[in-house]
């Protein structure tokens, strides 16, 4: 299948919310379909009813929308290889493992969870493990060895089955993957597994080879876990005879401290969230945070998650990389083999690198909402302005409130440790004069209050900070902040004055 066009698909099972993790799966599949013109699949593996959990799916693909890696096929995106939902296409999968019982690389397995868990437990007994596999599978409950006759009364009788593969006794396996390379598995290790449940749904193995097949995937790209299936999986393309798509298995995600998986509760209790998305967990009430909810850009989250077990080869240092360039630089090849050490403080770099990055007038936006919730209202181009001089020192757009409050509203105290250093005796009356000048100030421009307020010092030969700091304080409560000649213009003439009289007041 190397030849035509690539397909991938992203198939999680939708038992929860997308851990950050699956997002890079997702995103890996997405970049390597848009690498080579090719098409990106979702497909919702929903066999396990037992496991399924209302609004995950919804989550799943609002997780990828977000993170601006759409999905060409899908659930509500049918293309010619639907539907996109194993639930929906559970009557498919009967068909096909029967065509493996009669090539003989399958069999019905009769025996009861009571009777396998009596073999469990006296294998247990003797130190060993038991395996459903060719060594003992000629003495258990089976149509390898039950004869015909036996099979079909019980199969007429109704009594329950399993369809189990039947792999190999000795065989040495060569598999591949574009990651790893060459893996070789001895075939005896392997155990029979179940391809169909007694309750009529096929197990994940036998739903996601036939789908993989049928939805003409040329690639499958996933994650390490599944990789102990790979052998499994290979056994069942050749029973089939078709043809085995390429396959790549990628790296873990680590905690920060780099040992052990990640893990989902991980996350807040380290402070960073290990979702796309918030998730309120319906049967316990949790929540658990997401990254757009922090206020985080998904171009940071593709970002981060791109280098997190990929980099670009050749020696590049490129740190930064939109989703374009991505899809321009991406390879499996470069992919990693060992797992990646989850940093959080990288993705609040990368955070901050978009934020420089970022439209002016969508922030102005988003600054509008948090403001609207405290009941203040300005206008674009304030909020424009506003931005422009704090950008370089913000990450999110909560920030701008956060550090740029007095813009938006006068201060309501003033540093104490400042006020004790910053107004002196002598302050009130510079107050008074500078009230004075910047009254007669007509052009309140940057450059002019600067200018005015300058000379004035000069001529009066005041101490520069003697006026600059109260001045400071007065405006912004604090000793921070951008130029305080650019707050002042920005702020107003009038806004400007009735802080210094304010603070005058105040702090007498
Ligand atoms: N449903 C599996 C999962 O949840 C898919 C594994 C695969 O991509 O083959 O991860």
């Amino acid at each position: 299948m190397t030849t035509g066009k690539v397909r991938v698909r992203f198939a999680p099972s939708p038992t929860g919310p997308l851990h950050i993790g699956g997002v890079r799966t997702a995103l890996y599949n997405y970049l390597f379909a848009k690498k080579h013109g090719g098409d990106f699949i979702l497909r919702i593996e929903d066999t396990d009813q037992a496991r399924f959990v209302e609004g995950a799916e919804d989550y799943i693909v609002e997780s990828l929308n977000w993170c601006n890696i759409p999905f060409d096929e899908g659930p509500e995106k049918p293309g010619d290889a639907g539907p996109y939902r194993q639930s929906e296409r559970k009557n498919l999968y009967r068909e096909y493992a029967d065509k493996l019982i009669a090539s003989g690389n399958a069999y019905y397995a009769f025996d009861t969870s009571d009777e396998l868990e009596h073999h469990r437990n006296d294998h247990e007994s003797k130190g060993k493990t038991f395996i459903y596999n060719w060594h003992n599978r000629q003495k258990l409950k089976n149509s390898l060895s039950l004869s015909k006759t036996e099979i079909d009364q019980k199969i007429k009788a109704g009594e329950p089955y399993v369809i189990r593969f039947k792999s190999p006794e000795a065989e040495t396996l060569h598999l591949k993957d574009e990651i790893r390379g060459e893996m070789t598995v001895e075939s005896q290790v392997l155990d029979d597994k179940v391809l169909f449940k007694s309750d009529g749904m096929p197990t994940y193995h036998l739903a996601n080879i036939v789908d993989d097949h049928l939805m003409k995937i040329t690639h499958v790209i996933r994650g390490e876990e599944w990789l102990p299936s790979l052998a499994l999986h290979v056994l069942l393309y050749r029973a089939f005879d078709w043809e085995t798509p390429k396959f790549a298995h990628l790296p873990l995600i680590l905690k920060p401290q780099g040992k052990g998986k990640l893990s989902k509760r991980d996350g807040d209790k380290m402070g960073f969230p290990v979702f796309p998305l918030e998730w309120k967990d319906q049967k316990t009430g949790e929540t658990f945070s997401g990254y757009r909810e922090e206020g985080y850009f998904p171009e940071t989250i593709a970002n981060m998650l791109a280098l997190l077990g990929w980099n670009e080869g050749g020696g590049s240092e490129k740190e930064n990389y939109s989703l374009a360039e991505l899809v321009e630089a991406f390879s499996l090849e470069h992919v990693s083999k060992g797992g990646s050490k989850f940093d959080p403080e990288k993705t609040r770099w990368f955070q901050h690198h978009y934020m420089q990055e970022a439209n002016e007038e969508k922030l102005a936006e988003d600054l509008d909402q948090i403001l609207k919730q405290k009941d203040l209202s300005f206008s674009k181009s304030y909020l424009q302005k506003v931005i422009g001089l704090l950008k370089e020192r913000a990450s999110f757009v909560s920030d701008f409130w956060e550090m740029g409050s007095y813009f938006f509203k006068a201060p309501e105290n003033y540093d104490e440790k400042a006020a004790k250093k910053a107004w002196k005796a002598e302050t009130p009356g510079i107050i008074d004069d500078m009230i004075r000048i910047l009254e007669g100030t007509e052009d309140f421009s940057t450059s002019n209050v600067q200018e005015k307020v300058k000379s004035w010092i000069t001529s009066e030969g005041i101490g520069f900070g003697k006026v600059m700091q109260p001045f400071r304080l007065s405006l912004v409560g604090a000793m921070q902040g951008p130029d305080v000649f650019e707050i002042a213009s920005t702020i107003g003439k009038e806004e400007t004055i009735s802080r210094l009289k304010n603070a005058q007041e105040r702090l007498k």
